[in-house]
């Protein structure tokens, strides 16, 4: 018997089915290149046999076995050596030097093997392309998610080709090719990149790593949310402050606060904040409308640079269902608030990822931070990726002569 079956975001088919899938062929069919991609599909499972299996200390017992229960592979033996997930999780009791009246917890995903939170999901694709026999793995992607799928091939002796735009940060690009992947430089976006993969995958057989467009990267990127509940020692987290791009990661840890919503362990799903950049607000701005619009992008924060969110629909029924809030920062709150993270925490982020703490600031400065309330943010990639971006904010001070006679000018 199969231990999972899909159903489609928009339509509400299911998919019983051992063949690999992407969306929904249905729904597929009336896509566009403009607009968002409609049938985006969510992996289940037969929760109430899950449920019966363990009937006590279900959470700790799940967690002993690494979820497997709930992850479309089989065996744990299917996944890279590199360790993925597990990452850092701190209490920050003070910013600027005053203690803070709320709970404030960082969850350091730059620790993952690659240096971003997309390890999650390479990591499991490339579990489940182990198992059934497929070598060779393809991905778009601005960056992070590239060079996430090539370190964890590298791992797993699978080949990667990553389409990326031609502009993307030169870290992530020389990450690619260090690990050995096949890169393909596209002359366009992100969204021409992205199409262009789809393309070479059907033409040539290759399995897709695609993020919303493969099921499974919302399955990985879904364990965040089980080590939240497990770093809060079995508590749901009042808020979480997620940076958004595509829409995949917040509608990941929705789904795994919803699996475990499913199997009883916790009773309600904790309020999401989904921060964008204003440069970059293509799903908070068609959030409330019943027709997409698509805005040119441009931010620093070049992560969660999206045109068309690639998990709109998803994204959006997630936070309506689940009464997610919607929240944008300028570039100049981005950086400013990766300035004060990396200052005040010793973590150094991407743009990208200090945008979540913006968002998190920007509650704190309205008062939305209730006293003792537990307030996580996930910082989704390290600082290193694009030291470009962070330039303007630093500046190096001239070279001195190695003479301490020259230090008494300096202190
Ligand atoms: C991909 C990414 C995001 C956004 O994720 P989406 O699924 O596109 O919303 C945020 N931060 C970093 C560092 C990323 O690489």
């Amino acid at each position: 018997m199969l231990k999972y079956y899909y159903q489609c975001t928009d339509c509400g088919q299911e998919y019983h089915s051992s063949e690999i899938m992407y969306l929904c062929p249905v729904c597929e069919k009336k896509n566009t290149p403009e607009m968002p991609p409609r049938g985006v599909l969510k992996t289940l499972y037969d929760y109430s046999i899950i449920k019966k299996k363990y009937t006590s200390e279900i959470f700790s017992s799940l967690r002993d076995t690494k979820f497997l229960d709930i992850l479309p592979v089989h065996s744990l033996k299917s996944f890279p050596y590199l360790k993925v997930g597990d990452t850092p999780f701190y209490k920050i009791p003070k910013l600027e030097s005053s203690e803070l009246s709320f709970n404030l917890f960082l969850k350091d995903e730059s620790q993952n093997p690659t240096f971003s939170f997309k390890d999650r999901a390479s990591n499991l694709v490339s579990a489940f392309a182990k198992e059934n026999n497929i070598d060779t793995i393809v991905a778009a992607s601005t960056g992070n998610a590239g060079s996430s799928l090539a370190g964890i091939c590298a791992a797993q002796n699978q080949k990667a080709i990553i389409f990326v735009p031609a502009k993307a940060p030169k870290a992530k690009l020389t990450q690619i090719l260090m690990y050995g992947a096949k890169i393909v430089p596209v002359d366009g976006t992100y969204d021409n990149a992205f199409d262009l993969s789809i393309a070479a995958t059907n033409k040539f057989g290759w399995y897709n790593r695609n993020t919303a467009f493969n099921p499974f990267t919302i399955e990985g990127k879904k364990m965040v949310s089980f080590e939240l509940f497990d770093n809060l020692k079995q508590k749901t987290p009042d808020r979480i402050f997620v940076s958004v791009g595509d829409g995949v990661i917040i509608s990941g840890v929705y789904k795994g606060f919803e699996d475990l919503l499913m199997l009883g362990i916790i009773e309600k799903i904790p309020e999401i904040i989904a921060v964008q950049s204003e440069g970059s607000d293509n799903i908070s701005r068609n959030m409330n409308s019943d027709v997409f619009v698509s805005k040119p992008s441009s931010t620093i924060a070049d992560s969660i640079s999206v045109d068309i969110p690639r998990n709109f629909y998803m994204a959006k029924k997630y936070l309506q269902k689940y009464n997610g809030k919607c929240l944008t920062v300028s570039d100049e709150e981005i950086m400013r608030a990766s300035v004060l993270l990396s200052k005040n925490t010793g973590i150094f982020s991407e743009p990208a990822a200090t945008t979540a703490f913006a968002g998190m600031l920007k509650y704190m400065s309205e008062d939305k931070l209730e006293e003792n309330s537990n307030n996580v943010v996930l910082l989704t990639g390290s600082g290193l990726k694009d030291l470009n971006a962070v330039q303007s904010k630093i500046a190096m001070p001239d070279a001195v002569k190695p003479d301490i006679s020259f230090l008494d000018k300096l202190f």
